[in-house]
């Protein structure tokens, strides 16, 4: 442990040298991980409930993904996709075999997937000589990225603000407002993007008719229906995608996080109608699927798919959801607890919040808080029904 540097040497650094995009961090940084645990630089542990938010999702130092990625960094980490790639071949006829797409293309991050699910869905109408449809529908506190066309699409006016005027043209409605989500869909419209559960701004999952209306307006202007699933994706809501719990069958959808547990991998999936929008030269990428990111979405795929990771997801994401629902009876403080499985927010009806989420880490827990009031829950997916209980009465105790 002697060759890392301290928690203040490394704050120093950050401090002198990185951007200041974050702010002052958690004053935490961490050097192992087992589990759900990680190790802290002062040696202290601490039980993970946010995967570094909703990414490593088979926790850390997983035995068989360790043993891929090294075996894998050993024979290929880079090749680019100018040539032929047998884990981006596979990892796409994974995806499109367990899931209601056709094909897939693979990238890097979140935002680079919906910046590709926007290119794809404009690329269709142009195929159609549509050129005038131009706009996408999204929600108001939805989240879709930090890139120019993604933090457009993102329905949040802090995010967009030091850079207006954005580009493209994103029109923002309530959620689960039906008539206003009407109204904004015209002739101009290219796709409605949703995110089915709203992750970032503190777990609102969106009604099923809402999505419905969402989906039968696609239908009605053969515009693209946009899922992403950068958040609830690869296993968290207890199934594959979210997508599947509303049973609809979006015509693109987008992920990234959990996919790689931790190794960075985006990927847009679409039904065969709009993926053959793109044609050779319409989109590309250099570091996107490449050998040793598409290993990692491959062992999690697995593992999920054949190794009961996603029949633990939505027994333990159940039993999570029904624990905190009977600690909600008890203590009136917690206004509301919302979402599906292993994507959980808490809302309080004071601004403790944070509060709680600091107390929390002095108890060796760590969760995600969103604004002044909300806890936000998204653990490993391979989280045990111990640690939930570990989790829920440290809840208590601090309330
Ligand atoms: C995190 C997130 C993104 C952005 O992903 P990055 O990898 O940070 O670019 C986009 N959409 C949703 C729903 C997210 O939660």
């Amino acid at each position: 442990m002697s060759e890392h540097l301290s928690l203040d040497e490394v704050r120093a650094l950050d401090k002198k040298y990185y951007m200041n995009t974050f702010g002052d961090r958690i004053p935490l940084c961490f050097i192992s991980g087992d589990g759900i645990e990680l190790t802290a630089t002062d040696g202290r542990v601490y039980k993970d409930y946010f995967a570094g938010i909703a990414v490593t999702s088979l926790g850390y130092n997983h035995k068989r993904m360790t043993e891929e990625l090294c075996e894998q960094v050993k024979d290929l980490i880079h090749t680019s996709s100018v040539y032929y790639v047998e884990n981006q071949a596979k990892l796409a006829q994974m995806l499109v075999e367990n899931s209601c797409a056709d094909r897939a293309f693979f990238c890097s991050t979140g935002a680079e997937a919906n910046e590709g699910a926007i290119k794809l869905a404009k690329k269709y109408q142009v195929e159609k000589g549509c050129k005038n449809k131009i706009e996408f529908v999204t929600l108001k506190n939805s989240f879709h990225g930090r890139t120019l066309a993604t933090v457009a699409a993102t329905g949040q006016p802090k995010y967009q603000a030091p850079y207006a005027p954005l580009i493209e043209k994103f029109v923002h409605v309530e959620r689960n407002n039906i008539e206003e989500l009407k109204s904004a869909v015209s002739e101009n419209t290219a796709g409605i993007i949703l995110e089915l559960i709203q992750g970032e701004s503190g777990v609102h999952p969106l009604s099923r008719e809402f999505v419905n209306t969402a989906a039968e307006l696609c239908r009605k202007y053969d515009i693209a229906l946009i899922i992403d699933e950068v958040q609830t994706g690869i296993g968290r809501t207890g199934r594959l995608f979210a997508h599947e719990l509303y049973e609809i069958k979006p015509d693109i959808f987008t992920m990234a996080k959990g996919l790689g547990g931790g190794v960075p991998i985006g990927a847009i999936c679409a039904n065969e109608k709009f993926a053959s929008a793109f044609k050779p030269g319409d989109h590309g990428t250099t570091f996107g699927g490449n050998p040793l990111s598409t290993r990692a979405g491959l062992v999690v795929l697995d593992e999920l798919l054949n190794n009961g990771v996603l029949e633990n997801a939505e027994a333990v994401g159940t039993y999570l959801m029904d624990r905190l629902n009977e600690l909600k009876t008890k203590k009136d403080i917690i206004k509301e607890v919302r979402g599906a499985c292993l994507i959980c927010g808490v809302e309080f009806s004071e601004p403790i919040g944070r509060e709680v989420t600091a107390r929390l880490r002095d108890n060796g827990i760590l969760v995600g808080s969103v604004g002044d009031s909300t806890l936000r829950i998204v653990p490993p997916l391979i989280v045990t029904k111990d640690d939930i209980d570990i989790l829920v009465n440290k809840l208590e105790e601090v309330l």
